[in-house]
C-alpha cells in the first residue's frame, strides 16, 4: 500500500506491516509504517491547499462531496468486499457499513445550508452583530479496525466540506477499504490535490499527527486508553479533539419484552460482526422474577447455539472471525481468568479456531458478581454476559454502573419502562426496542463518559460545529 500525499501516491523508507485476511491467514497487503517525516510531508500538503480550498464557494465544496458520494455509490459492493477480506465481517453487514458511510456524505452535502451564521441587527445605535463560521483549517483524523470505511467517512466528508484540510491515519489492521477510497478521491476533480491525504501506519503516525504543529483539530475513534491518551497529547499542543473511546452497553429486558422480536435483535446486537461493534449489547440484564429470567436465558442460550459461525465471505455466516488471533485470545484469556461467580454457560472455545486462529464462537456467561470482568470490562468479541436485576430501577443502577456511556437498549412493551429509561440511562445512544441503535449521519454520533473524550460528537451539526471556528463581527456604518 502507499500514502497519498498532496494528490501523489508515495512510497515510504519506513518498515512494513502484513496485513492478512482474518477468515483464511492469506497475505492481503503491506501496510507502511509511515514515521514523522511521512505525516510532516501530508501536513505540509494540507496546509498548502487550505487557503485556496477554503476559498472555494460552500456550494462547489458540497459539490465535491457528493461527487464522492457518487463515486462510493457506484462502488459500494467492491468497497464492501474489500471490508470482508480485511476485517472479517459479513458481506452484508459490510455493505451496510458502506451505505452508512455514505449517508455521512448526503448529510455534508448540505454544508451551504449548514454553514450559515445568524446575526442581530441593532444591539446599539447603528451596531449589527453577525456570527460567521469560518474552517480550523488542517484536520487529522485516526480510526479504529471495525468499520474501516464507515469512519474515516464520519470525518473526511464534513471536515473538508467545511473548508478545511485532511489527513487520514486509517487502522493499520486493516487499511485497504480507506486505500480504495482514495483512489477514488483521486479521481473526483472537484476535490484538488493535498485537500484529502492518507497516510498509513501505527503509533509513529499517531504521534506524528498528535505533535504536528500545523495540525489543528483531530478526529479520533478507538479504544478507551487511546482515546485518553490522544486527547492528552493533542492539548498539549493545543488541538481541538474529539476521542470517542469504547464501550460496554447493556440490553435491559423488561419482564413485558416480547422475547420474539427481542431476542433475534439481541443475537444480532452480541454477536454480529462477532461483537466487535462500539454498540454490540455485550451484557443482558435480565428483569423480573427468576422464573421469567431462566425463560430468557433459555431464550438466548439457544438462539445463539443456532448461530452459524464461519468466514464473512459465505453468506450463511452469522458469526464472522475476529479481526486476528491476538483477539481471539484476548477473549479467551478473559473466560480463562473467571472465577466461580462466572458461569460459562455456552463455550465458543469450543468451536475450532479455523485456518487463522480466528474463530471463536457465540459465548454466553452469566455472571453474580455484577462487577466481574465479564460485566464491566470492554472484551470486544462474540461474548454475552448476562445479570439478572429485580426491576428496572436494579438495572439502571446496573447499568449506570459502568465507566462507560456508549450506547444501550431497553426491550419492553410498556410506554413507562421505555421512557423512565430512556430519562435515566447514561449513554448517549439509546434504543427502544432496536439492538443496534446507530444515530443516522444527520444526528451525532457518540457516548458519554469514558466512551467520548471532549464533548462534541461525530456527525451531524456537532461535526460542523467541531469542524469550524466562529467569529463575531460587531460593524457599525453610521
Ligand atoms: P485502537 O485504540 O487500538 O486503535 C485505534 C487507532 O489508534 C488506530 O489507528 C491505531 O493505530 C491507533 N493507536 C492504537 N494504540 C495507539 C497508541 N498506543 N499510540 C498511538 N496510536 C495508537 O482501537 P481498535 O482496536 O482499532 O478499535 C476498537 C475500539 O474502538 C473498541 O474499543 C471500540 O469500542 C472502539 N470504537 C468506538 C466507537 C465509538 O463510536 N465510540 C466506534 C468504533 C469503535
Amino acid at each position: 500500500m502507499r500514502n497519498y500525499v498532496g494528490g501523489e501516491w508515495q512510497g515510504t523508507a519506513g518498515e512494513w506491516l502484513e496485513d492478512a485476511n482474518p477468515a483464511t491467514g492469506e497475505l492481503t497487503g503491506l501496510v507502511p509504517l509511515s514515521g514523522a517525516g511521512d505525516v510532516d510531508a501530508a501536513v505540509g500538503a494540507a496546509r498548502g491547499a487550505q487557503p485556496g480550498w477554503r476559498a472555494v464557494a460552500p456550494q462547489r465544496r458540497a459539490r465535491a462531496v457528493m461527487a464522492l458520494r457518487e463515486a462510493l455509490w457506484a462502488n459500494r459492493d467492491e468497497i464492501a468486499r474489500l471490508i470482508t477480506e480485511d476485517m472479517g465481517k459479513t458481506f452484508e453487514d459490510a455493505r451496510g457499513e458502506v451505505l452508512r458511510g455514505i449517508e455521512s456524505t448526503e448529510a455534508a452535502g448540505a454544508i451551504p445550508h449548514l454553514l450559515k451564521g445568524e446575526g442581530l441587527e441593532g444591539v446599539a445605535a447603528g451596531v449589527d452583530v453577525d456570527l460567521v463560521r469560518q474552517p480550523v483549517g488542517v484536520v487529522g483524523a485516526i480510526t479504529p479496525f471495525n468499520f474501516p470505511a464507515m469512519i474515516p467517512l464520519w470525518f473526511l466528508p464534513f471536515a473538508i466540506a467545511c473548508g478545511n484540510t485532511f489527513v487520514l491515519k486509517p487502522s493499520e489492521r486493516d487499511p485497504r477499504p480507506s486505500e480504495r477510497i482514495f483512489e477514488l478521491i483521486d479521481g473526483i476533480e472537484e476535490i484538488p490535490a493535498g485537500v484529502c491525504n492518507l497516510v498509513h501506519g501505527a503509533h509513529d503516525a499517531v504521534n506524528g499527527l498528535l505533535d504536528h504543529p500545523d495540525v489543528d483539530a483531530i478526529s479520533f475513534v478507538g479504544q478507551a486508553s487511546t482515546a485518553r491518551y490522544v486527547a492528552e497529547r493533542s492539548a498539549a499542543t493545543g488541538k481541538r479533539c474529539q476521542a470517542l473511546g469504547g464501550a460496554k452497553n447493556s440490553l435491559v429486558v423488561m419482564p413485558d419484552a416480547d422475547l420474539e422480536t427481542t431476542v433475534p435483535a439481541i443475537m444480532g446486537s452480541a454477536f454480529g460482526a462477532a461483537g466487535q461493534r462500539c454498540l454490540a449489547g455485550s451484557v443482558a440484564v435480565l428483569v423480573g422474577d427468576p422464573e421469567r429470567q431462566d425463560e430468557v436465558r433459555e431464550a438466548l442460550v439457544a438462539a445463539a447455539r443456532s448461530l452459524r459461525v464461519g468466514p464473512g465471505a459465505d453468506a450463511e455466516t452469522d458469526v464472522c472471525p475476529l479481526v486476528g488471533p491476538d483477539a481471539r485470545e484476548r477473549i479467551a484469556d478473559a473466560l480463562g481468568r473467571a472465577g466461580p461467580e462466572v458461569e460459562i454457560v455456552l463455550d465458543g472455545r469450543d468451536e475450532d479456531p479455523g485456518p487463522a486462529a480466528t474463530i471463536l464462537g457465540p459465548t454466553i456467561v452469566e455472571a453474580s458478581d455484577p462487577e466481574s470482568e465479564v460485566a464491566r470490562e470492554e472484551l470486544f468479541g462474540p461474548l454475552l454476559t448476562l445479570v439478572r436485576a429485580d426491576d428496572l430501577d436494579d438495572a439502571l443502577a446496573f447499568a449506570n454502573g459502568s465507566r462507560y456511556g456508549n450506547a444501550g437498549s431497553i426491550f419492553t412493551s410498556s410506554g413507562d419502562a421505555a421512557r423512565r429509561y430512556r430519562y435515566g440511562v447514561e449513554a448517549g445512544m439509546i434504543g427502544v426496542n432496536i439492538g443496534v441503535a446507530a444515530p443516522v449521519a444527520w444526528f451525532p454520533f457518540s457516548g458519554w463518559k469514558d466512551s467520548l473524550e471532549g464533548d462534541l460528537h461525530a456527525n451531524g451539526r456537532d461535526a460542523v460545529e467541531f469542524y469550524t471556528r466562529k467569529k463575531v463581527v460587531t460593524s457599525r456604518w453610521s
